[in-house]
């Protein structure tokens, strides 16, 4: 058995499965961490159900990748869906399939699954060595910030997967860029995925309907056309109908200045049908009776059409009717990078072999979320850093192998 030591910096999603698959080759393992703990953003997950992967037809998920769909095909034909249930499974987590084909573990939950994730990489003598901070390279070696100074490792092989720069605070901030951008790796600006945008609400607007849901709409941009719901925040728009827009708003925001989701507060009805009910109105009856009684539209709904388009007050029924079928929301710019469930960006997928070695650092790999790709949420993002993870572990088996 080859017992060569590998270093793993980043104990994320992306590490753990290359942590375990290396283990389990014979390789010698440590995993350096810079929390206190592994793993924050993965148990963060857990607290909106940990949607681990998805159960739609394989063609449609492995286009949900974008521009980077064909680079990370192999790795997901290797460990796709199926495989990310089967091994929660062997960690002893059932999962099921929810009704938007989403997958979660039947606890809703990540921490029994990460509990049992750690508990094997033990049984497989991985070292855990957090408060480890990577913080530069050495003469053949990796440089650590620890509890009791720095530290130099030398190893053989190093997956460095440190994950993206959302939500810094659970660990992944980000700051290796220019560490990896010494050493010539093209590491692309970061730019929030999967997040809220701003919008300029009215005080009395916002001060009135921030927190709340608007349930049952379709969100139409160049995306496509979605339905779900969302939620008005103080500064703008949240949830996950947000989310399945928000890469096109933010390329188009990045490009022309101007961005607008296309909302239609009324799916169940034509916009000729809507016009003839709108038609049959009381004289007398107030706006947000008519509205109501009419279109079904009352509560955030009425208020939304108010917001954007003052002059619907003043509209004609069929005038009124286009507006309740395709509103259109003018976003400003997206949430801060800090506040996205995802980041776009990253070390540049040319940068890598097809191993996942960084072709600027002979014996370095890298996986996850670090590297510059994106999709939508839906259990994609998890699948991809666990599917990378495996095959950058794949990598380093090769990689040794040829070293001898
Ligand atoms: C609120 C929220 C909800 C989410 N929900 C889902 C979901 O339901 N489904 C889904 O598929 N995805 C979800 N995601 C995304 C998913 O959690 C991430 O894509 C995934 O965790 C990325 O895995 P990773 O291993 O690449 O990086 P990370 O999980 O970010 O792990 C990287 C690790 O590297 C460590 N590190 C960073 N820098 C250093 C350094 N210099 N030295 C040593 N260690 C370092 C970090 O501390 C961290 O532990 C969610 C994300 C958020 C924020």
């Amino acid at each position: 058995m080859d017992r060569r030591e590998i270093a793993i910096i980043g104990g994320g999603p992306a590490g753990l499965m290359a942590a375990d698959i290396l283990s389990r080759g014979g390789h010698s393992v440590t995993i350096y961490e810079a929390m206190p703990t592994a793993a924050r953003k993965f148990l963060l997950a857990g607290k909106s159900g940990l949607n681990i992967t998805h159960a739609e037809d394989y063609t449609v998920f492995v286009k949900r990748f974008g521009s980077a769909s064909d680079r990370l095909r192999p790795a997901l034909d290797a460990f796709g869906p199926s495989d990310v249930q089967a091994w929660a499974a062997e960690l002893g987590v059932e999962t099921f399939i929810g009704s938007s084909n989403r997958v979660f573990p039947t606890a809703m939950k990540a921490s029994p699954l990460l509990r049992a994730w750690l508990r094997r990489l033990e049984a497989q003598n991985v070292r855990l060595l957090t408060r480890h901070r990577w913080v530069g390279f050495a003469e053949n070696g990796y440089i650590f910030e620890t509890s009791v100074g720095r530290k130099v490792v030398r190893c053989e092989a190093a997956l460095i997967a440190l994950g993206g720069a959302s939500w810094p605070r659970l660990g992944s901030d980000a700051t290796w860029t220019p560490l990896l951008r010494d050493r010539g790796v093209k590491v692309n600006a970061f730019r929030p995925a999967n997040c809220g945008f701003d919008v300029a609400w009215s005080e009395t607007f916002r001060e009135r309907f921030a927190g709340e849901p608007v349930k049952s709409v379709i969100a139409s941009s160049a995306a496509g056309v979605f339905s779900g719901e969302f939620v008005v925040s103080r500064e703008g728009i949240e949830g996950s109908l947000v989310y399945a827009h928000a890469a096109s708003l933010r390329d188009l925001l990045e490009r022309d200045g101007k961005a607008a989701l296309l909302l239609d507060l009324a799916p169940g009805r034509s916009a000729e049908r809507l016009a003839r009910d709108l038609t049959r109105q009381n004289d007398k009856a107030s706006f947000s009776n008519r509205l109501r009684k009419r279109a079904g539209l009352d509560g955030v709904k009425a208020a939304l059409l108010r917001e954007i388009a003052p002059a619907v007050l003043t509209a004609d029924p069929k005038s009124l009717a286009a507006l309740i079928k395709a509103l259109p929301l003018a976003v400003l710019r997206p949430r801060p990078i800090e506040e996205a469930i995802s980041s776009a960006g990253g070390v540049c997928l040319s940068g890598i072999d097809e191993h996942y070695m960084l072709k600027a650092l002979p014996g370095a790999f890298t996986a996850g979320e670090m590297l510059d790709w994106e999709a939508p949420t839906g259990g994609y993002l998890l699948t991809a850093c666990l599917a990378t993870g495996r095959a950058a572990a794949r990598g380093i088996e090769t990689w040794l192998r040829q070293q001898r």
